[in-house]
């Protein structure tokens, strides 16, 4: 079973996937691995680096499209493909819709040419079910100034309007994908949020 997490920044995906995991690990026997993107595997990690740590450089928008779906692919090679042959549960904070929304909206490429390319580095493997955190991006971006003012990293720190256009790619994302996408409301209370996901999870795969 391979489960992805989506949502715009500030949607609290990390806090509630952490809460997440001992109460989904307490309904079933298979070991639940929980990974993130960009990032979860060595050299995954370090293109997250090469992504996320420049400041003054200017990152071609193209180039940062590539530099994801090459990390995915690597993430999906060392971690996620071995955790699914091994009948485990995987868990992943961000997936491909990330891309669809941040670089294909937010970064205005097109969702078309970004799918495209993540079709390349994905091959096919797209997560069972994906649950999407919805919030707003201003409350999801006051609760990041709130958490982190000093430390937002370069993609946070884009306009309101880049925010706007990664919300809207996510909502066209989740109207033209109901099966695999359920959507929960982030802007609840912490708790509330988790309940709902579990509740998500549990009706999709009872056992
Ligand atoms: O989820 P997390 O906050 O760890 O993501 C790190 C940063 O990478 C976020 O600011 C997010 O907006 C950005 N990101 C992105 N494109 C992706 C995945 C993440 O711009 N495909
Ligand atoms: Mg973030």
């Amino acid at each position: 079973i391979f489960i992805s997490f989506e949502g715009p920044d500030g949607a609290g995906k990390t806090t509630a996937l952490n809460k997440l995991m001992p109460l989904l690990q307490k309904r079933t026997d298979k070991e639940i691995v929980l990974s993130r993107e960009p990032g979860g595997s060595p050299i995954s990690e370090k293109i997250r680096k090469i992504i996320l740590d420049i400041d003054d450089e200017e990152m071609d928008p193209r180039t940062e499209a590539l530099l994801y779906a090459a990390s995915r692919r690597q993430h999906l090679i060392d971690v996620i493909l071995p955790t699914l042959q091994a009948d485990k549960i995987m868990l992943s904070d961000r997936f491909v819709d990330s891309s669809i929304a941040y670089q294909g909206g937010g970064r205005e490429i097109g969702t078309k040419s970004v799918a495209e390319i993540n079709d390349f580095a994905i091959d096919g493997h797209l997560p069972d079910l994906t649950i999407y955190f919805d919030v707003s991006p201003e409350v999801g971006l006051a609760r990041i100034r709130q958490d982190h003012e000093g430390a937002m990293d370069r993609l946070e720190k884009e306009a309101i309007s880049f925010h706007n256009r990664v919300y809207d790619s996510y909502s066209e994302l989740v109207k033209n994908n109901p099966q695999r996408i359920k959507t929960i409301n982030a802007e609840q209370a912490p708790d509330q949020v988790v309940s709902d996901a579990l509740a998500v999870i549990i009706s999709r795969f009872p056992n």
